[in-house]
């Protein structure tokens, strides 16, 4: 079954201690589909201009990643520029120039509206609810947010939680959330706000899930070196959408094994800047890091 995603589609300049990368291939749809494609088909929704390098649709197309959804249209497109600290956790945003997204419309394409899986990553609340009223009975629709969304258009994204399968965040933005230091309550007052799965991430220290099954810890997968973590969010919960896409049976029998999938992309997208690495892997080095991943976890 295909995943429809939409997000933004993005140039990044990133800055790390140890190196800068101008106008690399970024934004939270194109982490989440390139995450996804290793799983099956995606349908892709955003916004470029005319300044958006051809390679970078090169890059979507050689992950046959549908691009019927992606508006061409005169502009800049959105550029964000951001700096890491030395330990490569704490980022701050240096940039964001919307561009074209400043008057994005996102229609979908007829043959999207029957999507199954939907992502709504990160973009602002009332885009992500304007794509999902165009969808006719999705299967399982998931978001992602950011803590400037919180910030700036709180009314609007509490409106779209309440609509959700599944929330994804990270913790820090669970904790501005809902004011509660301690993750597990925070957990219970996000289900409050209407979703059945609400996925807490946290970075190099894996993921939390809650849900109708119970809780989850799923691992990140141990990284001796990280490059750039940007987009690792995204590619988390792309890939974990994918596998949940190409999967037989219930969200509840695929999802833990979907979200451990989401963790070795998310690596993979680590160990390069921009795409660059997750753009040269294959399926069969995803399975390697699943089959490490089960050995370092395993202990009954
Ligand atoms: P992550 O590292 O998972 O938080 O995602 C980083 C990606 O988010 C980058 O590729 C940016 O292009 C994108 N991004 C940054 N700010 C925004 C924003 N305000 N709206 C949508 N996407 C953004």
């Amino acid at each position: 079954m295909s995943v429809l995603i939409v997000g933004s589609t993005a140039l990044d300049s990133i800055k790390t201690p140890k190196a800068e990368n101008p106008r690399l291939l970024g934004g939270s749809a194109s982490h989440a589909a390139v995450a996804a494609s290793f799983f099956g088909p995606v349908n892709m929704v955003g916004v470029v201009g005319d300044d958006f390098p051809r390679r970078y649709i090169q890059l979507y197309e050689r992950h046959q990643i549908d691009l019927e959804g992606l508006q061409r249209v005169p502009g800049k497109t959105f550029h964000w520029s951001g700096e890491y600290e030395l330990n490569m956790n704490n980022r701050r945003t240096l940039l964001t120039e919307l561009g074209v997204f400043e008057t994005f419309n996102p229609q979908l394409p007829k043959s999207y509206t029957s999507s199954p899986f939907v992502l709504l990553a990160n973009i602002a609340p009332s885009l992500q609810e304007h794509v999902l009223n165009q969808m006719r009975k999705p299967k399982f629709v998931v978001a992602d947010t950011m803590d400037l969304w919180l910030n700036i258009a709180l009314p609007d994204l509490l409106k779209l939680i309440k609509r959700l399968d599944g929330f994804v965040l990270n913790d820090s933005e669970a904790q501005m959330l809902t004011k509660e230091e301690n993750l597990f309550p925070a957990l219970k007052k996000i289900h409050q706000l209407g979703p059945k799965y609400v996925i807490i991430k946290k970075g190099s220290h894996g993921s939390i899930l809650s849900s109708p099954g119970g809780l989850f810890l799923c691992p990140a997968y141990p990284l001796p070196k990280v490059v750039d973590p940007t987009g690792a969010g995204d590619s988390f919960v792309g890939g974990m959408m994918g596998f949940l896409a190409a999967s037989k049976g219930g969200i509840d029998k695929n999802i833990r094994r979907a979200m451990v999938y989401g963790s070795v992309v998310a690596s993979y997208c680590c160990e390069g800047f921009g795409l660059q690495r997750t753009d040269r892997v294959t399926r069969a080095q995803v399975e390697q890091r699943m089959r490490e991943l089960t050995q370092l976890t395993k202990f009954a």
